[in-house]
């Protein structure tokens, strides 16, 4: 309500929508209402119950494995709701996993431990060799890239009002920001481009724009042809087809182009709608796993990694595997390779060596007995790999 609406009218709007009048911020239906950008404390909150939540679990004995599960299927929920309607400032995402974090590693007597590996790198797919957490920003673009698809797509009350508001008769590939916008609908525009990139329209009456709609399948005619001025009207694709390309604004190369791209991809109209269709996903329809996939960073698949995932394995175990892995357990050599000074000497061999990973779990006399015992049972090639990653790569080769 703005600041200079009279008294009467406010009576009048609450009598009707049966609203009671408050002055923000309030919160409705879960989530904070706010005017301008969000402060800091508006999302306070959240981080008090992720906080709270951890405190609890953190006198029982867990494992690393358990708080994992934990962290996957509690802490990384509880942002979920209000990721989907609204954006988190900066802060306050790096501080939830920053807790998130903290949790993982643990602490030693209240002192935190040693976070071996970068949030960034956790938070992939296992088979990359992250641990399958979600990444809160990458969660939350997603989530924006859902109501940017909404407002192309969808025919529901909230996208007809952002359109109404912030696009009225532009095309949306022209939106532009302006001062004034909200903060929701700046953050949903810096997500267009995502949409344009993974999106097509599959032609039916053709009633989409000729120059500004990627009909084509290879971008929009305006991308590939950028025009030297706004045209004066909007050409439909049907009218295009109904005129041979014989419009204004379309040269004679862009009708060679246009021409050539119709009959490779065998593009007619048809006594349909059109179809706008997301291209990362196989039936064509939008699913914010879909988006959050094409929004991450992604690694190396190694086919290995599920075998250290595997679910008959307990879960505190894969975990110390993949820690292996990547060369985080904190063996004596680590420790000296972050510039601890120590003395150090096996205890499984009769002539003490540096305890090192490769020693320990590889090249060391007990380690040699055991990769022995399991080449035997397993046929599994174990003499020539020099890390543990070898190892799980010759097991797969075998398998
Ligand atoms: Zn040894």
């Amino acid at each position: 309500m703005a600041k200079d609406t009279p008294m009467a009218r406010i009576n009048i709007i609450a009598r009707s929508c049966g609203f009671q009048h408050k002055k923000l911020p309030i919160t409705y239906l879960g989530a904070p209402l706010f005017s301008g950008c969000p402060s800091l404390l508006i999302f306070e909150n959240l981080l008090v119950k992720i906080r709270q939540k951890v405190v609890g679990w953190r006198s029982k004995l867990l494992s690393q494995g358990g708080r994992l599960v934990l962290i996957r299927h509690v802490l990384s929920s509880m942002p979920i709701y209000l990721l989907s309607a609204m954006h988190f400032p900066t802060s306050i995402i790096k501080d939830s996993e920053r807790i998130f974090s903290d949790f993982f590693w643990g602490d030693s007597n209240g002192k935190k431990r040693r976070k071996w590996i970068a949030w960034e790198s956790i938070c992939c797919p296992c088979s990359e060799g992250g641990l399958n957490i979600r990444s809160v920003t990458n969660v939350m673009k997603s989530f924006r890239i859902k109501q940017a698809w909404a407002i192309f797509t969808s025919d529901s009350l909230w996208a007809r009002f952002m359109i109404l508001k912030y696009v009225k008769s532009t095309h949306l590939s022209q939106v532009q920001f302006h001062t004034g916008c909200s903060n929701l609908w700046w953050h949903i525009l810096k997500v267009f481009p995502f949409i344009f990139d993974n999106s097509c329209w599959v032609i039916g009456r053709g009633e989409v724009d000729l120059l500004f709609d990627n009909w084509l399948g290879s971008g929009t005619l305006c991308s590939v042809f950028p025009p030297s001025q706004p045209p004066v009207r909007t050409v439909s694709v049907q009218e295009g087809f109904d005129s041979d390309f014989q419009v204004d604004g379309i040269s004679s190369t862009m009708r060679d182009f246009i021409c050539r791209n119709i009959a490779v991809s065998s593009i007619r109209l048809r006594d349909d709608p059109d179809n706008f269709i997301w291209k990362p996903a196989t039936d064509g329809k939008f699913s914010v796993k879909s988006a959050y996939n094409i929004c991450r960073l992604r690694r190396p698949y190694q086919s290995w990694w599920k075998l250290i995932w595997f679910k008959r394995v307990p879960i505190k175990i894969s975990v110390f595997s993949w820690k292996l892995v990547h060369s985080v357990v904190s063996v004596d050599s680590v420790i000296q390779a972050c510039d601890v000074h120590l003395a150090s000497w096996c205890h499984c061999c009769e002539h003490h060596q540096v305890e090192s990973l490769h020693h320990l779990f590889i090249s060391g006399n007990f380690a040699r007995l055991v990769w022995r015992h399991f080449e035997d049972v397993f046929c599994i090639p174990t003499r020539n790999f020099n890390t543990v990653s070898q190892g799980w790569e010759s097991t797969v080769a075998v398998a």
